[in-house]
């Protein structure tokens, strides 16, 4: 099947008065100069174990699809897919109708794919899952209300030291007087309460990323945890993205300290038993690779399946146990609760955040990295 190109949905109700797409932001371009770059993904991966962080970046190890970033890429695209349809055609059986056509293109791209499951039952216990994370979306929110203003959207700023931040946005709400929602979804459950902030960091990259571009701070973040149905919701402010680029500054001096020391060290946790370089961390009796010569720290490729898609959703089945953030540590502003689809506030649009006064009253309700 052949992928769709990518309408936007605009509704005139909602329409931003400034640009609703960051024309002002280039794509990603393979062929340009790399300067230091770093995407919340990679960033989320320092923290959570440097030695993690040099596989992907420096050595750029390959790692085999797994059914549960499998599972975070289908449904992420079953999801981008739903807003193409008019508000009315929005549902849930039409959303689980995306799920068979999407994974052949999946696999049509990755062939790789079609060897995943050991069997027919585990194929089936996957594919029960997917649905199942379809099905929760809709009791968290109403599609039907949500007109975005982009989908799978690519963002990029270069900060004053000359450090490129990037990365993909699942979906960006722009309410009709302008306020944005930045939206992730997320096919893990939500974190406890100690590791919201960790979650919180990659969308306050993010929201300093549009900040950036647009002059304006976001006025909503929004994680949904497809794999329980809550959502994480927090309002940020200016302080707390200028502390997120300080964290993020301090995050690419200590990732050029290791460059230039050689020092990636193993951080153990729970996501080693994720971890595709288990077998050749010294944590676990392996041994890396020589490091390879002359690698840019954080020369990543622009490329949505390289920083977000692939193996960063691999720990999404449950909680972040990485280290929550100093900068990031617990603050008033944020809740979380189970979605819960008889409270209009979870399923409302940005029609409805700008009627509520959205936004700018205190977060009282939801939820989440996938
Ligand atoms: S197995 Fe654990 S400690 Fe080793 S590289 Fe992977 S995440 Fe880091």
């Amino acid at each position: 099947m052949a992928y769709p190109t990518l309408p936007l949905v605009s509704d005139p109700q909602t329409a931003p008065e400034h640009p609703s797409r960051l024309d002002v932001v280039p794509p990603p371009d393979e062929g340009a100069p790399r300067g230091p770059t770093i995407s919340p993904s990679r960033a989320g991966d320092f923290m959570t174990c440097p030695l993690l962080y040099r596989f992907r970046v420096i050595d750029r190890l390959p790692e085999p699809p797994s059914p549960a970033a499998a599972r975070g890429t289908l449904v992420h695209a079953v999801l981008e897919r739903l807003f193409d349809r008019p508000a009315a055609e929005r549902t849930p059986q039409f959303a689980r109708s995306l799920a068979g056509p999407e994974w052949d293109r999946l696999v049509a791209e990755s062939p790789e794919l079609a060897a995943l499951f050991t069997g027919e039952p585990d194929r089936e216990a996957w594919t029960a899952e997917v649905t199942a994370m379809i099905d929760r979306y809709f009791t968290m929110e109403d599609p039907r209300r949500i007109e975005p203003a982009e989908r799978e959207l690519y963002v990029e700023t270069t900060l004053e030291t000359g450090l490129r931040l990037r990365g993909y946005v699942d979906r960006l709400d722009v309410a009709s007087g302008g306020a944005v929602r930045i939206v992730d979804y997320k096919t893990g459950t939500a974190p406890r309460a100690e590791f919201e902030a960790r979650a919180l960091f990659q969308m306050k990259f993010y929201a300093l990323v549009l900040w950036r571009i647009r002059g304006a701070v976001p006025r909503l973040l929004q994680l949904m945890y497809l794999g329980n149905g809550e959502v994480l919701r927090y309002q940020p402010d200016e302080a707390d993205l200028r502390a997120t680029e300080r964290k993020i500054l301090a995050l690419w001096r200590a990732i050029e300290r290791a460059q230039e020391s050689g020092d990636w060290r193993p951080r153990p946790s729970r996501v080693c038993d994720w971890c595709a370089h288990k077998p050749i961390c010294p944590a676990f009796g392996g041994t890396p690779p020589p490091l390879p010569e002359a690698r840019p720290a954080g020369a990543g490729r622009a490329r949505r399946a390289a920083d977000d898609a692939g193996p960063t959703r691999l720990p999404a089945g449950g909680a972040d146990p990485a280290r929550p953030a100093a900068d990031d540590a617990g603050s008033p502003r944020r809740a979380t609760e189970a979605g819960d689809p008889s409270r209009p506030a979870d399923a409302a649009g940005p029609a409805r955040l700008a009627a509520d006064g959205g936004p700018a009253r205190p977060a009282a309700a939801d939820a989440g990295p996938g």
